[in-house]
């Protein structure tokens, strides 16, 4: 027996913390050093085969920047599945997350698989953000988290399949 799941998944998090190019990674296998910034938002879907279902990602990877804010709640009501993204190097993207995350808990599906991402892992040399800092905050606040780089591709579907396998089955 074979699930299919539908699900809407929204990447959140500070305008350059890599939401696009994680995006761009997983879909199409590809990085680009000069990702352009996203206006308003952008689709994608991506389809994932687990060993009990069959999960369709319908992606909406937003802008991140303050004045399309008010957009937001469109991208994330109803989804199924959060990204929360943050860039190692950057402590400032690493506060804006844990305000998503903030809102998510405040205005999201109360069932929402939520996934915090530390994006940039290759860029260790420039670390400001301390794995175990965002480790105890992601398990104090009931997220799973991991390390990734667009760049590189480490751990890049690896989030994908860990939300595809907490969905819950029907
Ligand atoms: P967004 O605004 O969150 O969608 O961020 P983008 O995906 O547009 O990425 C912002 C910039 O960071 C771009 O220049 C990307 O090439 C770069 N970038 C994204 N992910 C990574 C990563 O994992 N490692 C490095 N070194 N650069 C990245
Ligand atoms: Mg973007």
């Amino acid at each position: 027996k074979n699930n299919s799941i539908n699900a809407k998944l929204v990447l959140l998090g500070d305008m350059g913390a890599g939401k696009s190019s994680l995006v761009l990674r997983f879909v199409k296998g590809q990085f680009l050093e000069f990702q352009e910034s996203t206006i308003g938002a952008a689709f994608f879907s991506q389809t994932l085969a687990l060993s009990d279902a069959t999960v369709k990602f319908e992606i909406w990877d937003t802008a991140g920047q303050e004045r399309y804010h008010s957009l937001a709640p469109m991208y994330y009501r109803g989804a199924a599945a959060a990204i929360i993204v943050y860039d190692i190097t950057s402590t400032e993207s690493f506060e804006r997350a844990k305000k998503w995350v903030q809102e998510l808990q405040k205005q999201g599906n109360p069932n929402m698989v939520m996934a915090l991402a530390g994006n940039k892992a290759d860029l260790e040399e420039k670390r400001k953000v301390a794995t175990e800092e965002a480790c105890t905050y992601a398990e104090e606040n009931g997220l799973f988290f991991i390390e990734t780089s667009a760049k590189t591709a480490i751990n890049v579907n690896d989030i994908f399949y860990e939300i595809a396998r907490r969905l819950p089955r029907a």
